[in-house]
């Protein structure tokens, strides 16, 4: 990596770093005090989720000129993706989203490079993750932010958060060891469980109850949840519901089909203004951020959540101070240990290692060892080699049954590949 003072030596205008053409193509941003279009080049951003923000934002960046964008998606495009996604415009639909992203980016800025990954966030192979400069989320599932958040948490990236909700919207950026993270709290997320569970069992209490009751019943008939397409499977749900709301709220009006459909349908309403609202602010703070990562003064990071109403036309703001007692990013977070193995050597090499950093094997059980970075976590065994079992580089393997004076302690090997 080059030396961050060369960033504020050097002059824009002249940098041979820039090809000429870059460097009209970006004027009107190299005369902006503090910018340093080089530090950007040099930049590698990570988004996941192509989606209304994703693509927004990949298309803010490579217009800014940040080198390399890794695009992950696991979507094909749907016809009601075009009202807002842009870099959709010429796609067939059922192509892959992250491909076709890449694709249109290329035309548009065709200096960075553009990298898809038409996969989930946690088969992307783990050195991308650890060689990105920041990461940014457009995803609208709380498991997929979570799996996100721990990579950031453990690799020490930041990321920045977007979320829109009819006309809400709200950003957030990680900042490690400065805000929380997202499991800081672990009270909502304890609310929300015993709403879940209150509201799968015994009488519904609120008529919406009613409407979830619909679709779990649907569910439990099919393993999946009703297809919002298709009008027959909606309207199972809806008269399972209706029955009940005639049982136990019979003053209030049966649900509507549209109702249903918005209910069953996890994704949220949105307008291409808030939309476009949120993704341009994670844009902003990202570019700050990347000049931060390489030394250069630019602006400050909004370290707080940040919430867009734009029903009102105003933002609020609230304090997210890190918790220590945080399982994640806490003191008491899992320890990583970061060991360089070649790929010839197997998982029993790891026992000696160990020993040597003060851990010890609980006798009462043989450790396992759990390889963590992956849709389905894959028990490994100790006695293949790293390249057998598939291990890749940066890799997280969390190891059962460790102690450390005498204390039972979870801890996470990162394993570097030594190339042999
Ligand atoms: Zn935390």
């Amino acid at each position: 990596m080059d030396n961050n003072s060369n960033y504020n030596e050097k002059s824009n205008f002249f940098s041979e770093a820039l090809s000429a053409e870059e460097r009209i193509r970006f004027d009107r941003q190299l005369r902006l005090p503090g910018w340093n279009q080089k530090a950007l080049k040099d930049s590698t951003v990570l988004i996941v989720g192509v989606g209304g923000l994703g693509t927004e934002i990949a298309k803010n960046l490579a217009m800014a000129g940040v080198g390399m964008l890794h695009l992950i998606d696991l979507d094909f495009i749907e016809h009601s993706n075009l009202n807002r996604q842009i870099l959709f415009y010429d796609a067939e639909e059922g192509e892959p989203k992250s491909k076709v992203a890449a694709r249109t980016l290329k035309k548009i800025n065709p200096h960075s490079r553009y990298i898809w990954h038409y996969s989930n966030l946690e088969d992307v192979n783990p050195e991308i993750y650890a060689n990105a400069d920041l990461y940014i989320s457009g995803l609208d599932s709380v498991t997929a932010r979570n799996e996100l958040m721990r990579r950031a948490v453990q690799f020490k990236k930041p990321m920045i958060d977007g979320g829109t909700a009819t006309y809400y919207g709200h950003v957030y950026t990680y900042l490690p060891d400065v805000n929380s993270c997202l499991q800081c709290d672990p009270q909502r997320e304890r609310e929300r469980e015993t709403l879940a569970a209150c509201t799968l069992v015994g009488i519904p209490r609120k008529r919406s109850h009613c409407l979830l009751k619909g679709q779990l019943f649907f569910e439990s008939k099919h393993n999946r949840p009703p297809d919002t397409t298709e009008m027959e499977e909606v309207k199972i749900a809806l008269d399972y519901a209706n029955d009940l709301v005639k049982e136990h709220f019979p003053e209030s009006g049966l649900f509507t089909i549209d109702e249903a459909v918005k209910m069953i349908d996890q994704h949220d309403p949105t307008v291409i203004s808030i939309n476009a609202v949120i993704a341009s602010i994670q844009t902003q703070e990202a570019l700050k951020l990347l000049h931060h990562l390489k030394g250069i003064e630019l602006g400050v990071v909004n370290p707080e959540y940040l919430i867009y109403n734009g029903l009102v036309g105003k933002f609020f703001y609230l304090e997210k101070p890190p918790n220590k007692n945080c399982q994640l990013c806490g003191e008491n977070a899992a320890i990583i240990e970061v060991i360089e193995l070649p790929e010839s050597s197997t998982l029993d090499m790891l026992y000696p290692i160990m020993k040597r950093k003060g851990y010890d094997f609980d006798p009462e059980f043989l450790p396992s060892f759990w390889l963590m970075d992956r849709k389905e976590m894959k028990e490994a065994k100790n006695s293949f080699t790293l390249k057998e079992t598939g291990v890749r580089n940066y890799e997280t393997i969390y190891v059962t049954g460790l102690t450390k004076n005498n204390e039972e302690k979870d801890v996470y090997i990162r394993i570097i590949l030594k190339k042999s």
